[in-house]
């Protein structure tokens, strides 16, 4: 009988709050990109009344170069929380501040020890002087960030800091779970160096003990003139050709021609700055990464 009256109740709420009301009631949380979303979805997972969407479109790749849309305003005007890569990606942060004052960010990289870029080079290009903003791409700063998230969102949701503090130690147990997997395959591997398209990667290299002998492209979403080219050729000869790794997100023509002329074998690593719409999309990421370094790194070459 308490059954029956408590569906008939729920009925009542449903029919009484309409459709309109409860999307008006809906709480947006915005990510900042791909990566940052993909770690939120996660975090956010089965939270009540809560809409996570991702502002950059996930074709954007890194935010290197992210010019703010009049669609991003719109959305973030409307947003409970912006969150954040932080580390200098997002370098139209200064711009939302001052339009969106009161709109909180969560800086999901506060506290994570950066790395310096290789090539300093101006502001203008969005990397800031903060340090190599590719955080993520370390599963030990994606546990960080996931914390960082965590915490919050839950001073933002209080009612539902409960589910978002358990949704981040369950992924936090399986992201350290993977950053072990990683760690045994690659000590197992006999190469170290690679050469990444740019400069993205130092964290996970740091990481798990690997060498980035060079970097294609300095600013990646400009092409390379011949002169940089040559320069990079030399580089990868210099360092004995150990393998190219293209990235989808970019053009990788300047690594064929890097590849043809050094004999270089080329591959590819995932960035994970796009994929799919999937809890298990950074995990995923870094498994398909895996295979890639264990073909490219597992046999000694001639
Ligand atoms: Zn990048």
């Amino acid at each position: 009988m308490k059954k029956l009256f408590a569906l008939f109740l729920a009925f009542c709420l449903a029919v009484g709050c309409g459709v309109c009301r409860a999307e008006e009631e809906e709480t947006v949380i915005v990510a900042s990109f791909y990566p940052v979303y993909i770690l939120a979805k996660n975090v956010l997972q089965d939270v009540p009344g809560v809409r996570l969407a991702c502002m950059a479109a996930p074709s954007t790749g890194c935010l290197h170069d992210y010019q703010l849309l009049t669609s991003d305003m719109r959305a973030l005007s409307s947003a409970a929380a912006l969150l954040i890569n932080g580390a200098g990606m997002e370098g139209f942060l200064p711009m939302i501040r001052e339009q969106l004052p009161d709109l909180p960010i969560v800086d999901c990289g506060a506290g994570v020890a950066l790395l310096e870029e290789e090539d300093h080079h101006s502001d203008e290009d969005g990397h800031g002087e903060e340090g190599n903003p590719h955080i993520w791409l370390s599963p030990v700063n994606a546990i960080q960030m996931v914390q960082n998230m965590a915490d919050g969102l839950s001073v933002l949701l209080p009612d539902a800091a409960g589910i978002i503090q358990q949704n981040a130690a369950d992924y936090e147990a399986r992201l350290s779970a993977l950053d072990a997997e990683l760690a045994a395959a690659i000590a197992a591997l006999p190469g170290r160096d690679i050469v990444t398209f740019h400069e993205a990667f130092p964290y996970f290299a740091a990481r798990y003990g690997l060498n980035v002998a060079a970097v294609v492209a300095i600013e990646p979403e400009e092409p390379l003139s011949p002169r940089m080219l040559t320069d990079v050729i030399e580089r990868v000869r210099a360092a004995g050709n150990p393998p190219l790794f293209a990235e989808a997100q970019y053009d990788s023509a300047a690594l064929r021609i890097i590849s043809q002329e050094t004999g270089a074998p080329l591959y590819a690593l995932n960035a994970l700055t796009s994929g799919p719409d999937a809890l298990t999309a950074y995990e995923d990421g870094m498994r398909e990464n895996l295979a890639a370094l264990t073909e490219a790194l597992g046999n000694e070459r001639p």
